[in-house]
C-alpha cells in the first residue's frame, strides 16, 4: 500500500488513521472516496507484462483499499476481505489440514462452534474447547498435533476476558498459531497483533460496518509468510467480498471511533443501571468493578466496548421483555447505530445443545444488549418500562 508506514505518519493517533489510511482518495482523480471497481476482469495491455489486477477473485482495487485499511488499523502486514465473518473464519481454518488439532475458547461465537463441531470435524480437524480465562486449561489441552489457539475476547455473550499476550506467547513457544476474533472490541479498543497474536479476524458486519446494512468479514496477518498463506486460501476458496460491499464497509469504518466512543459511554451507564436493580440476576460487562476479567481487559484494551449482557432470571421473562421493548431492534447481530437486543438462547446460540449452553453460562434468561447511538436516557426508560411490564 501507500507510504503510510513511513515517517511521521506512523505516529498518528488511531482516530486520524481511521480517516487518513492511505486509500481514502482516488489517486487518479483526487475523488474523496475510492471508486467502486465493478469489474470481474482486467485487460492485459501487454501480454508479457500482466496487469497488477487480473481477475477480481484474486484482486480488486476497491477490495484492496479496504484490505489495506484494516491492515493499517490492526497493525498487521496485510488484510483480507471476505463475504462474511464466517467466510473469514472458515477460510482461516483452511490453513489447517486433516489430523490437526485446535484449542478454542469454549464460549466461542455460535457459528464458529457449529463450523468446528459439525463441519471441520468431518474433515478430521479436531477441536478442544476450553475456558480461556484460565490459561492452565489452554496449556493442558496441548497435543502433539495441536496447530493453533483460537481466542475471542470479550467472549460472546457472557463477555469473559482472555489474556491475549499470555496465550499468544505460550502459543509461539510451542510453534502454534494464535488467532483472535476481535469483533467485539474492534481495533479502536484492542489490537491483538500488538500483543503478539498472529491472525486477527472480524465479523465486519458488526461494529466495523456499523449500520446493519452490510455482511462482511476481515482478516489481518501479522507477517508476510502468513499473509501469503492466507492469500492463497482466500483465492483458492473464492470467499472474497464484492466491490460494492467493500466500498460500503469503508464508508462505515470511517466513523468507527466516534461511534464506539459514544456507544461505550452509554453502555457503561446501562451496565451501572442494570447492576443497581434488584430484579436482574447478573450483569456482564467488563467495565463493572466486580467483573472477574476487568484487570486483564484494562491491560490489553483501551475500553470496555458497547455490549452489555444481563440475566433477567427466566426464559419466560426474557421473552416477555423482548415483546415489550420499543426502541432496540430485537434481532441477531450487534454493533450498529441502532441498539440491538438479542436473545442468545433462541438466536445466536440456538444451535448449541441446551446442556452445553447452560454449562457455558448462557441461561434461558440471558439477554445481550448492543448499545447504539440513541440517547441513553431514552434507552434506559424503555428498558425500565419493559422490565416492569415483564415482572413475573
Ligand atoms: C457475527 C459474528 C461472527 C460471524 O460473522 P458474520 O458476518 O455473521 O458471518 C463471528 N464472530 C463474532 C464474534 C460475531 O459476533
Amino acid at each position: 500500500m501507500s507510504n503510510f508506514h513511513s515517517g511521521d505518519e506512523q505516529d498518528r493517533k488511531f482516530e486520524t488513521k481511521l480517516i487518513h489510511f492511505g486509500g481514502e482518495l482516488d489517486p487518479s482523480t483526487g475523488a474523496s472516496s475510492v471508486p467502486i471497481y465493478q469489474a470481474s476482469t482486467f485487460h492485459h495491455h501487454d501480454i508479457y507484462n500482466p496487469p497488477e489486477y487480473d481477475y477480481s477473485r484474486s484482486g480488486n482495487p476497491t477490495r484492496q483499499a479496504l484490505e489495506d485499511y484494516i491492515a493499517v488499523l490492526e497493525g498487521g502486514v496485510k488484510g483480507f476481505a471476505f463475504a462474511s465473518g464466517m467466510a473469514a473464519i472458515s477460510t482461516t481454518f483452511m490453513l489447517f489440514s486433516a489430523g490437526d488439532h485446535l484449542i478454542v475458547t469454549e464460549d466461542v461465537y455460535g457459528g464458529t462452534y457449529r463450523l468446528l463441531s459439525n463441519v471441520l470435524s468431518r474433515m478430521n480437524i479436531e477441536t478442544t474447547f476450553v475456558d480461556m480465562t484460565d490459561p492452565e486449561q489452554v496449556k493442558a489441552a496441548l497435543r502433539p498435533n495441536t496447530k493453533a489457539v483460537y481466542m475471542e475476547t470479550p467472549s460472546n455473550p457472557t463477555l469473559k476476558i482472555t489474556d491475549m499476550a499470555e496465550i499468544a506467547a505460550w502459543a509461539r513457544e510451542h510453534g502454534l498459531l494464535s488467532i483472535v476474533d476481535n469483533t467485539f472490541m474492534t481495533p479502536y479498543y484492542q489490537r491483538p497483533i500488538e500483543l503478539g497474536v498472529d491472525i486477527v479476524l472480524h465479523s465486519a458486519t458488526k461494529f466495523l460496518g456499523g449500520h446493519s446494512d452490510v455482511l462482511a468479514g476481515l482478516a489481518v496477518a501479522r507477517d508476510e509468510e502468513l499473509a501469503q498463506r492466507l492469500k492463497y486460501v482466500q483465492n483458492g476458496l473464492g470467499t472474497v467480498l464484492g466491490a460494492q460491499d467493500s466500498w460500503l464497509l469503508m464508508r462505515g469504518m470511517k466513523t468507527l471511533g466516534a461511534r464506539m466512543a459514544y456507544s461505550e459511554i452509554s453502555a457503561r451507564k446501562l451496565a451501572d443501571w442494570l447492576q443497581s436493580r434488584n430484579d436482574i440476576e447478573t450483569v456482564y460487562y467488563p467495565g463493572l468493578e466486580q467483573h472477574p476479567g476487568r484487570a486483564i481487559q484494562e491491560k490489553q484494551s483501551t475500553g470496555y466496548g458497547a455490549v452489555v449482557s444481563f440475566d433477567v432470571g427466566s426464559g419466560e421473562r426474557a421473552k416477555r421483555l423482548l415483546s415489550e421493548v420499543k426502541l432496540p431492534l430485537v434481532a441477531v447481530s450487534l454493533g450498529a447505530v441502532e441498539s440491538i437486543l438479542s436473545y442468545p438462547a433462541m438466536m445466536s446460540h440456538a444451535s448449541m445443545p441446551r446442556e452445553v449452553r447452560l454449562e457455558r453460562g448462557i441461561g434461558d434468561g440471558l439477554l445481550r444488549f448492543s448499545v447504539g447511538l440513541e440517547d441513553i436516557d431514552d434507552l434506559i426508560a424503555d428498558l425500565e418500562q419493559a422490565l416492569s411490564s415483564s415482572k413475573i
